[in-house]
Parts: structure tokens; C-alpha cells; sequence
């Protein structure tokens, strides 16, 4: 795989302070999205499509043989992510995790070892973070409700504190249970299955021979190669604007991740009540408005980049510097823009 750091192949582009970016940004944008439409349909042998699906829109581009074996695999992936939502989300009352989150605090719970294995994962994000990753944090989680406008209440977030903690959750791998030694915790993969899904999908596609190509989940991003002998540019949000890009970043063969905390929020009152929670309070983290993580896959720079985004910039980035092959752009509440070492600032 190559890197995206060192002396650098990726040069942060366009943004210095957000404030000034008015027409770059926009800019940035346009050629975004040119670059999108003229490689879909100047060339025939792109191919792409996009759905809604996880909560999110999904999109898969490919650089193909035929149509048929295009279709064929984007086919496979779009089924690849049914079978995941169907196994994972906490919405699907069949799912495997809705039946964990019944009865896992009861008795053990047999769950396929794929679950078994994201779960590990998420909790060796939650040891090597301290507990900022969390996937417990749903005890609390559960009783935020962005749609309608509703948090829990203090009497609420003060029983359910307890339950969370990523200790509660026990699993063995040998008889491929779960089970919850807290009575009231509750969990959920938000956090890292779409990034997974987005695994999934990569994996289905170079199998199959794919040389160039991205799938995308909401804010989680993996690419296949480069694009035609070109990096891949791909576009981070600008927090606090709607189609706006903060940045633009050149990238190939690697996993992008974005939390930020403009994806599902309301405010009220002044506050400003977001989907990612900090597991020591039950209440939303607030230091800063969106983390962008780069590495080799997604099911990674999923999980970190909401890990990064309840650290904060500076814990954030200390945890960043630790991780070989890791890089980080955080956008603080002061719009700042901060980098983790291996990425070149933009120029002044
Ligand atoms: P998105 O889901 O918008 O891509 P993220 O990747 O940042 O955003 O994940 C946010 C999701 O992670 C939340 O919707 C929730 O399901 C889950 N989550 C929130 N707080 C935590 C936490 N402290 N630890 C683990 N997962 C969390
Ligand atoms: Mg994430």
C-alpha cells in the first residue's frame, strides 16, 4: 500500500483559514464535482452508482471491463451492504445486534463470528483510547432522538452513566458469545460498521480484479488505486457551510474517514446536541466540529475518527502520532484547522 505521508505525496491544498476560502472552496467544489461527472461519462469503461442505504448514501465507482461485469459486482456490493444492515443496525428488530442489546445482559447471547470480530475490534479502539470509543456509549445513546428534537434528561443520563463502559461487554470468541455484565447497557456499531461495510465492498471488488475504483458510506471513504495514473481528489466538508469544502485532498489507495458534528444534530437552547457522545458524560462531545482520519482501511478510520473527535485536538492528536500509518486534519470550534505531523500544511 503506499503511504500517503512522508515527504509528501499528499499536499493539503486550499485551505488555510476556512474564513478565507469563500471562492477556493468553491472552486474546490466545482472541480469536485466536474472531475466526478467527466470520468463517469467521457469514459465508457467508468462505471458508478449510488443509494440510500445505512442511514446514508452510498456510492461505488469503478473503472471496468464491461458493463455486465460492472453491474454484476456493483450488484454484489449493494447486497453486501443489505446483509450488514440487516446483521448490524440497531433500528432492524431482527438484526443480530437488536437481539444482543435484548438479551445479552441476561445470558450470553451465540452471534455470527463476523459481529464477534467488529466488536472486538471496537473494543481494542476502546483500550488503546481510554474508553473515548465506546460502543457502550448507546446506553445513553439510545435516548437521543435527533429527528424530534430530544436528549435525555439528567435523571436519565445519571442511571444509565454506569452501563456505560466497554469492560461490560464480554465476549468469547471460542462459543462466539455475547454477553453484558451491566444490566443496563446497551450498544451500537455506529461508529464503525459503515466503515466496515466499506471494507466489505473493496474486498468484493478486488477480488474480482479492480484496479481503480472507491466505495463510499457517508463520511467513510475507501479507494481502490489512483485514477487513470491521477490521485484521487477527494473533498473534506467544511463544518459550519453546506457544499462547501474545507479541503482538498489528493489521495490514493487508502481509507478516509469524516465525524463531524453537522451529520445528525439539533440545538436547542444554544446547545448544540450531536450524534457523537462522550462516554464520560452521555452528553455530546464539544470540542470540535469534524475530524478527518486517513489510513489503510475504513474500518479503522471509522472507529478513529470518532475516537479523534471525542479526544479532542490535542489528546486526538497524540493518539494519532502513536499510530503508524495514521494521519489526521482536525477543524476545531475556532475553525482552526489542525494536521497531524506527517501531512504538509497548506502554504501561507
Ligand atoms: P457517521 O455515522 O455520521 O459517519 P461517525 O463515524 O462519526 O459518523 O459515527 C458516529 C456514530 O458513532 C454515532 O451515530 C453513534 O452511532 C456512534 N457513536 C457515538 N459516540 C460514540 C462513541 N463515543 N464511541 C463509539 N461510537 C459512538
Ligand atoms: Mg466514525
Amino acid at each position: 500500500m503506499e503511504r500517503i505521508s512522508g515527504q509528501p505525496n499528499v499536499k493539503v491544498s486550499c485551505l488555510n483559514s476556512l474564513n478565507s476560502l469563500n471562492s477556493l472552496d468553491r472552486l474546490c467544489g466545482f472541480v469536485c464535482v466536474a472531475l466526478l461527472l467527466l470520468t463517469s461519462t467521457a469514459n465508457a469503461q467508468w462505471f458508478e452508482r449510488s443509494w440510500n442505504g445505512m442511514g446514508t448514501r452510498i456510492h461505488v465507482e469503478l473503472w471496468g471491463e464491461t458493463e455486465l461485469q460492472a453491474n454484476e459486482l456493483i450488484d454484489q456490493v449493494h447486497e453486501e451492504f443489505l446483509r450488514l444492515e440487516a446483521s448490524m443496525s440497531p433500528y432492524i428488530e431482527s438484526s443480530e445486534l437488536s437481539e444482543v442489546n435484548r438479551l445479552a445482559s441476561k445470558a450470553p447471547v451465540k452471534v455470527s463470528s463476523e459481529l464477534i470480530q467488529l466488536i472486538k475490534k471496537s473494543l481494542q479502539v476502546s483500550q488503546l483510547s481510554h474508553g473515548a470509543f465506546d460502543i457502550t456509549y448507546a446506553s445513553i445513546g439510545r435516548y437521543y432522538d435527533y429527528r424530534n428534537k430530544r436528549a435525555p434528561d439528567q435523571s436519565q443520563i445519571e442511571a444509565n452513566l454506569e452501563a456505560i463502559n466497554y469492560r461490560h461487554v464480554v465476549i468469547d470468541e471460542q462459543k462466539s458469545t455475547i454477553y453484558f455484565s451491566h444490566s443496563h447497557v446497551y450498544i451500537d456499531l455506529g461508529g464503525i460498521a459503515k466503515g466496515y461495510s466499506v471494507d466489505r465492498a473493496i474486498g468484493i471488488l478486488k477480488k474480482a480484479g479492480i484496479t481503480s475504483g472507491l466505495v463510499s458510506a457517508g463520511g467513510d471513504t475507501r479507494l481502490i488505486g489512483n485514477k487513470l495514473g491521477k490521485p484521487w481528489i477527494v473533498a473534506i466538508k467544511d463544518p459550519r457551510r453546506e457544499d462547501a469544502s474545507a479541503v482538498l485532498l489528493p489521495l490514493e489507495e487508502v481509507a478516509i474517514s469524516t465525524s463531524g458534528d453537522y451529520e445528525r444534530y439539533f440545538v436547542q437552547d444554544g446547545v448544540r446536541y450531536h450524534h457523537i457522545i462522550s462516554p464520560k458524560t452521555g452528553k455530546s462531545a464539544g470540542e470540535v466540529q469534524s475530524v478527518t482520519i486517513i489510513g489503510p482501511d475504513s474500518t479503522t478510520t471509522d472507529a478513529l475518527s470518532t475516537t479523534v473527535f471525542v479526544l479532542g485536538v490535542e489528546k486526538g492528536l497524540e493518539l494519532v502520532e502513536r499510530l503508524p500509518g495514521i494521519d489526521a486534519i482536525i477543524v476545531d470550534q475556532q475553525r482552526k484547522m489542525h494536521y497531524s505531523s506527517e501531512l504538509t500544511a497548506p502554504q501561507k
